[in-house]
């Protein structure tokens, strides 16, 4: 089976081609983030309008990257949710429509399920079951995973996401949008003695994470330091040092709670070196080992819908002719796949 994957939740055209027998065979990107910057944060109708003049040429150059023609996909999947409305519409149609002049099944793919099998990618795939941090734009979740389909969202932020709070202490700090890898980039210059940033919900037993508090502490402390440089860098330090432990802290309880072996780290958030090293490290003490999907693969992407498209499509599931897009969709709602898990 040949999938063709479409990608078209938020601000990245993500198309990939993925096949049972050779793997991943292509894959095509198209970020708007210079679309969005001008804005300071994504804008709805300029996602969807831009999605729409990319999808199909960058479908076109999947094929000519894996050598295919469209006459060789046997199946189509794209994300169906959750994301923008008129985002993922435009990523619905198209695949709807491929499928239909190819004569071939499409499936609408949860995007957290396929942030989360992103990892299943790389050469050395984590084991079910597995404990699997989600950590993007827009969600923050410690899932346990026992299987494809099979997930206990065992806790999550009750308010901003960890995607999120970067990015606003990014824009807080000056930076241009989306400031999460530049915010890494300038804590690497900061003192980590300087600022001590709370670390929220750590104090009480739980998994849920919470981040606004910690923004608030970010906005009272370059009212009362200023923004010079250094001090700039410095409360950059701070914060994602406290993001960095407030994870860790889950994490090991989650780790401890659950007796979980494999731990897998994805979404964006997951790019974040320091949280990286440090994860690594707690999942080690823990005789756990832990999974991250390539970089290119932490944000949004093609090939994550494609592998979980291929996931689903394989087991015989497809959508039915009246389905819609889900802008929000709980991920409790998933099920094994085969085709009476089909929306
Ligand atoms: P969702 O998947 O929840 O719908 P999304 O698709 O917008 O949201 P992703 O593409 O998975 O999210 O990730 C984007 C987020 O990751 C942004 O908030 C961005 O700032 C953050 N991010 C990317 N790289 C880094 C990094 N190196 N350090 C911290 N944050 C980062
Ligand atoms: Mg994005
Ligand atoms: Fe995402």
């Amino acid at each position: 089976m040949t999938v063709l994957g479409i990608e078209t939740s938020c601000d990245e055209t993500g198309l990939a081609l993925y096949s049972a027998a050779d793997g991943l065979l292509a894959h095509q990107l198209h970020s708007q983030v210079d679309t969005h910057a001008l804005y300071g944060g994504v804008v709805p109708e300029l996602a969807s309008r831009d999605h729409i003049q990319r999808v199909l040429p960058l479908a076109q150059a999947c094929l000519e990257e894996a050598g295919l023609q469209r006459g060789d996909l046997t199946g189509i999947a794209y994300t169906r949710g959750p994301g923008l409305a008129g985002a993922l519409l435009v990523g619905a149609s198209v695949a709807r429509s491929l499928a239909w002049a190819m004569n071939c099944p499409v499936l609408g793919i949860h995007h957290m399920e396929a942030h989360l099998l992103a990892p299943m990618l790389e050469p050395d795939p984590p084991a079910f079951p597995f404990l699997a941090l989600l950590v993007s734009g827009g969600h923050t979740m410690l899932v346990q995973v026992a299987a494809i389909g099979r997930y206990e969202v065992l806790g999550e932020s009750v308010d901003d996401a960890a995607g999120e709070a970067f990015d606003k202490t990014a824009k807080l700090l000056g930076l241009p949008y989306p400031g999460g890898p530049q915010l890494e980039a300038l804590a690497r210059q900061g003192d980590p003695q300087r600022f001590r940033f709370p670390r929220p919900m750590t104090d009480r037993p739980g998994l849920d994470f919470s981040f606004s508090g910690l923004k608030t502490a970010v906005v009272n402390t370059v009212r009362e330091a200023g923004t010079d440089a250094q001090t700039q860098a410095d409360v950059a330090r701070g914060f994602q040092d406290a993001v960095v432990e407030t994870m860790a802290i889950k994490i090991r309880r989650a780790l401890k709670h659950t007796g979980a072996r494999h731990l897998v780290v994805a979404g964006g958030v997951g790019a974040n070196q320091a949280l990286r090293d440090r994860l690594r490290d707690v999942a080690e003490a823990e005789g756990a080992q832990v999974a991250y999907p390539r970089l290119a693969f932490c944000t949004d992407n093609g090939a994550m819908i494609a592998y979980a498209g291929h996931c689903r499509l394989a087991a015989g599931e497809q959508d039915r002719d009246d389905v819609d897009v889900r802008p929000r969709w709980p991920m409790s709602e998933l099920q094994a796949p085969g085709p009476a898990a089909a929306p």
